[in-house]
């Protein structure tokens, strides 16, 4: 039987729905527009798209979006002189930094510099130290994304064994401290897999919920699902022009009961969550008076 297919654009709906309603709210009551403020180091046309595409779903919900573009020769001193100043503005609630960032500069240096409570993409140590230790506040986008999809479609994870393939500090490992919480939608035996994971396949599938988040097309072949697990595709690869995952979708989709397509799964999770985070972060600067 054909599996069901999660449709990321549609939970992105309801994410975007909730989240212009809470901007309303804080319009309304406190005289407040969220905002959210881009920063773009040089010219990736890739980072260009994603950037247009962040701040037209920042405008369709009423957050205020700002963009900072600046050379790709720009020193790491002036881009993180660029920070100091949106840090200190209170009409910014969010900053994000699009990478990658050009080579000269040291993308460690430029996370570290975003206040903390303004880091909406959740990339801050002291963020991550958070979700690690179990109190999380801004959770990265993808993996937050990846959980919304499960809730939605009432997918169980308590209990359940969900490998993830790929230990990136954007997907992979986030997206397992997040499964491994206490909670609903979390509370999961995690299993993360890499490049050097020995018999990938022995692992996957042996997977409730197998995520697979390399940048590989195809890496995922039917062999390696387990029958009736639920498949989430994080992947973005292009082959002859089109978009794919690392699932090979036509064989897997016969075996697994549910799985994201690519596109339309994933993706629009991830731009979601940032207005998300960024209604979230406007909502707690008003509560403590900020
Ligand atoms: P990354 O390159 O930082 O990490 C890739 C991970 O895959 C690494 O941990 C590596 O160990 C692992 N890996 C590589 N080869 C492997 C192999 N043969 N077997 C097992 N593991 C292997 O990438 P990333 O930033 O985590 O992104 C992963 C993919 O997800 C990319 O295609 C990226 O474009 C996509 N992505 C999608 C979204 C979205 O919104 N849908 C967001 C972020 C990233």
């Amino acid at each position: 039987m054909a599996a069901k297919i999660l449709d990321g654009k549609e939970v992105a709906a309801v994410v975007r729905a909730d989240v212009k309603r809470r901007v309303d709210a804080l319009r309304e009551s406190r005289g407040v527009q969220p905002g959210l403020a881009a920063i773009l180091v040089g010219e990736d046309p890739a980072s260009i798209v994603y950037v247009r595409n962040k701040r037209r779903a920042c405008e369709k919900v009423g957050i205020r979006s700002w963009l900072f573009e600046l050379p790709s020769a720009t020193p790491e001193e002036n881009l993180l002189n660029v920070i100091d100043e949106l840090n200190a503005e209170p009409e910014v609630h969010g900053i994000l930094v699009q990478l990658p960032l050009p080579d000269h500069i040291d993308t460690r240096h430029v996370i570290e510099r975003i206040a903390p409570k303004k880091d909406v993409d959740g990339f801050h140590p002291e963020n991550y130290g958070l979700l690690a230790s179990g109190r999380p506040r801004f959770v990265p986008c993808t993996p937050l994304g990846i959980q919304r999809i499960l809730e939605h479609y009432e997918i169980p994870t308590s209990g359940k064994h969900v490998v993830i393939v790929g230990r990136s500090n954007l997907v992979g490992k986030p997206l397992g401290l997040l499964l491994l919480q206490r909670g609903k939608y979390a509370d999961a035996t995690v299993t993360i897999c890499h490049s050097r994971t020995a018999n990938l396949g022995a692992i996957t599938r042996t997977a409730d919920i197998l995520v697979a988040a390399v940048g590989r097309p195809k890496l995922v072949t039917r062999d390696m699902v387990q029958p009736g697990s639920v498949v989430i595709d994080v992947g973005i690869n292009r082959v002859d022009g089109q978009l794919v995952g690392d699932v090979d979708f036509p064989s897997v989709s016969e075996i697994a009961a549910a799985i994201t397509p690519v596109p339309g799964g994933v993706g629009p999770m991830t731009v979601a969550m940032l207005l998300h985070n960024t209604v979230v972060a406007a909502e707690r600067s008003v509560a403590k008076g900020e």
